[in-house]
């Protein structure tokens, strides 16, 4: 049972991101491996433009934890991004937990960080596809 509705929130519609983002990810991820990267996503219109580092994010060795107290109150900041160390981009039950308690998209990227090792979901754990933008 969800807490709301998320789709009447026009931030439950994104479905795309830059190219620009998706790298930056990738690269992150990779200079962060065999550690996790983790950031927030900030979307404009329904494209995912930007990565945010929050002071505090941890990135180790177990899975990525979001400090949710130190968000600001950013209404562009739409979900998440972690990356695994495995081959996998499925989500953990405590990846599960973070998707359902907190924004719309969240991402997952997969070792070894082409710009095609990720998967998208929503606030449900449902894969959603994302257009990669320029
Ligand atoms: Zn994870």
């Amino acid at each position: 049972m969800p807490l709301f509705d998320f789709s009447k929130d026009p931030r439950a519609r994104i479905d795309r991101i830059r190219r620009k983002t998706l790298r930056m990810i990738m690269e992150a991820s990779k200079s962060t491996y065999p550690e996790e990267f983790a950031a927030f996503l900030r979307a404009e219109e329904g494209v995912i433009r930007e990565l945010v580092l929050l002071p505090g994010t941890v990135s180790g060795d177990s899975h990525a934890i979001f400090k949710m107290s130190m968000l600001p109150v950013d209404f562009t900041i739409v979900g998440t991004v972690h990356s695994h160390p495995s081959d996998t981009s499925l989500p953990s039950d405590a990846d599960l937990q973070l998707f359902r308690g907190y924004g719309w998209v969240h991402m997952i990227a997969h070792y070894p960080y082409d710009t095609d090792c990720y998967t998208a979901y929503n606030g449900r754990g449902e894969i959603i596809e994302l257009e990669v933008v320029d």
